[in-house]
This record gives structure tokens, C-alpha cells and sequence, in this order.
């Protein structure tokens, strides 16, 4: 099979015919084999009864239907354990993402060799409130993840290589970050291509402003995982040991000045009367926390089944 359109959604029934109906026309102009993957996401409205509908005039149409809402990432991680295409292909159900860029997405992939590639809502058609933040989080997600050619990390509309998908897991809200957990998988030839972008025809948008507190904290956690995820000691060992050190050397500085001064016959103050000794205790303090927190970490490391899991592309070993 070429190609598995792999549809997260979460109440999106109105869109879903005009959809299905539009992806089958370019998959038929273009005499592709296909399969399109509805993942409905626990929806109130009527959206998996249309899916059933669907799946009766064309059987390319499948779906899984969750119990209740689990958010975009678990359905696209459940839609792409599915799929069964050479070339896997994500969009929105809302009809903001247009079918009609799948075959040049699919020849990227097929004839210029890229593991992904991740489409570029260049001119958006969304509010303003929406499309400022988006910058900035783009602008950190590129400085953070190093992936300094892709302006649209979060866009709905991606084609990836079979291989890409079987070694991802897509959970949490990570799907805000793909592009970065493929890049952390090994797979480096990532690009980009300018796609059209509509206002939602039907419906509302499932995210508030949340998504962008949200999206800072994932970043952090893939950064620090990706970096730290098997040695965590390097990150909270470095940091108490800095924090302990400082902490001692000011501890140090005002018991010596109080020493000195009593040595020479000068007036001097009591340990306790001075701010820097409070400082360096809890320095002090909240190194060897930091500290322990390290051998925590390391003690969970040792423990995680996945401490030894490498991406391996070819072995010739037997
Ligand atoms: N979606 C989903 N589960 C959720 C929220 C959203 O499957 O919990 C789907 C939604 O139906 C749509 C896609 O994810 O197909 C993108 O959502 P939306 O259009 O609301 O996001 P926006 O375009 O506003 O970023
Ligand atoms: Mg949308």
C-alpha cells in the first residue's frame, strides 16, 4: 500500500464526508493505494456513527473509536500502530489541512529521500492570538531541538517514512514535537514544504491558551530526557555540587571575617546576624537535595528497561 491517512479527531462529524470525499478524489487522480484512518477521539457528537457511514461506500475508509478523550497525541499514536502504508500521512479532520498537497508530500518521501516531512502553514488563516505565540514557540522549539530548518513544528499536515513511525511513540501532548522525537530517533532528513491553510469551515478549535504553557513544559521535558534521560546524575549532580560549593565558600567567608576581625581586636558581628549565612545554608541544602535527587534518578535509570534501547539502522552481525 502507498499511502495511510492516518485522521486524529475529537468532534468533528460535519467535516468528515466533505473530507473523506476530497482525500478519495486525489488519491484517485493520482492512482494511489491508500487507506484512511479515522482515530476518533472519544467524541460527543455523532462523528463514529458518519465514520461507519463512510467506511460503507469506501472501503478505504477504517477507524478506531476511543471510550473517551485521550487527546490528539494517543490518537495518532494509535492511528500509526494501524497503518499499514509505505508512506504514512497525518492531518487535521477540520479541513484546515488540504488533501490536494499529499502527492507531492508523498514524492518528497519516496524520491528526495526525507524520513519527514512536516507541512508550513506559511499564510494562516487563524486569529491573532493564536499565530503570535505560535512564533515564538516555533523560534524556541528550533533553538531547543536544533532543527533550525522548520518554521511549523506543530502542523497537523505530515508525511513520514514507514520507518519513522515504527520507531516514534507519540504520548502526553508530544505531538507538538515530533519533528524533535524523530530527530532524537535518528532520523535526520527532515523537511519542510509550504502548504495551504483554510479557516475552520465547521466547528471550533479543541485547544485554548493552555497549549502554550503546555507546549514550554513538554519542551523542556524532551530536552532534558533527551540530554539527561539515561545519566541524570550529569545534570542534578553538576548542578548541587555548584550550588553546595558556593554555599560553602560563603559559610566559610563570614566565619573567617568573624574570626579575623576578633583576631585583630576589630568590632564583628555574630554569624547569625549576617544574610550570607543564611544564604549558604540553604545553598548548602538544596545542593545535597539536587544531589540526591541525581542518585534517585540513577537508581531509577538502572531499573528502566529502556536504559539500553538503541536506534540501530542495519547490523550486520548475523
Ligand atoms: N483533536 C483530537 N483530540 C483532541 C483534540 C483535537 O483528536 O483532544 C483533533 C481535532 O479533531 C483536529 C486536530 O486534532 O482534527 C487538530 O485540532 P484543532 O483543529 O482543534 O487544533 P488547531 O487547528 O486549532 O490547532
Ligand atoms: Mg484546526
Amino acid at each position: 500500500m502507498d499511502i495511510s491517512v492516518v485522521v486524529p479527531l475529537y468532534n468533528e462529524a460535519e467535516s468528515l464526508p466533505e473530507l473523506e470525499a476530497w482525500i478519495r478524489r486525489v488519491m484517485e487522480e493520482h492512482h494511489f493505494t491508500y487507506e484512511i484512518i479515522f482515530v476518533n477521539d472519544g467524541s460527543t457528537d455523532n462523528s463514529w456513527k458518519v465514520i461507519k457511514e463512510l467506511q460503507k461506500t469506501n472501503p478505504a475508509v477504517k477507524g478506531v473509536s476511543f471510550r473517551r478523550n485521550y487527546g490528539k497525541s494517543p490518537a495518532l499514536n494509535t492511528g500509526f500502530q494501524r497503518a499499514k502504508g509505505d508512506v504514512i500521512i497525518t492531518m487535521d479532520a477540520d479541513l484546515q489541512d488540504s488533501p490536494d498537497e499529499i502527492p507531492e508530500l508523498y514524492r518528497m518521501i519516496t524520491e528526495d529521500n526525507y524520513d519527514l516531512v512536516s507541512g508550513w502553514k506559511q499564510k494562516r488563516y487563524d486569529p491573532l492570538s493564536k499565530t503570535i505565540p505560535t512564533k515564538l514557540f516555533n523560534a524556541t522549539a528550533r533553538l531547543v531541538s536544533g532543527i533550525h530548518n522548520l518554521h511549523d513544528f506543530n502542523c497537523g499536515l505530515k508525511a513520514y517514512r514507514r520507518d519513522v513511525i515504527e520507531h516514534i511513540e507519540v504520548y502526553g501532548d508530544m505531538h507538538r514535537y515530533i519533528p524533535f522525537l524523530a530527530k532524537n530517533a535518528g532520523f535526520s532528513r527532515i523537511g519542510e514544504k509550504v502548504v495551504h491553510h483554510q479557516a475552520r469551515k465547521y466547528g471550533s478549535t479543541k485547544f485554548g491558551l493552555d497549549r502554550f504553557v503546555n507546549g514550554y513544559l513538554d519542551l523542556l521535558t524532551l530536552w532534558f530526557t533527551n540530554k539527561f534521560g539515561v545519566k541524570p546524575m550529569h545534570f542534578f549532580g553538576l548542578l548541587g555540587s555548584l550550588m553546595f560549593i558556593l554555599g560553602f565558600i560563603a559559610v566559610i567567608v563570614v566565619g573567617a571575617t568573624k574570626l579575623y576581625n576578633m583576631h585583630v581586636g576589630n568590632p564583628y558581628i555574630l554569624v547569625t546576624d549576617s544574610p550570607y549565612f543564611f544564604l549558604s545554608l540553604v545553598m548548602m541544602i538544596l545542593g545535597t537535595q539536587l544531589f540526591l535527587t541525581g542518585f534517585i534518578g540513577e537508581l531509577i535509570v538502572r531499573n528502566s528497561p529502556s536504559r539500553n534501547n538503541y536506534e540501530i539502522s542495519e547490523d550486520l552481525c548475523d
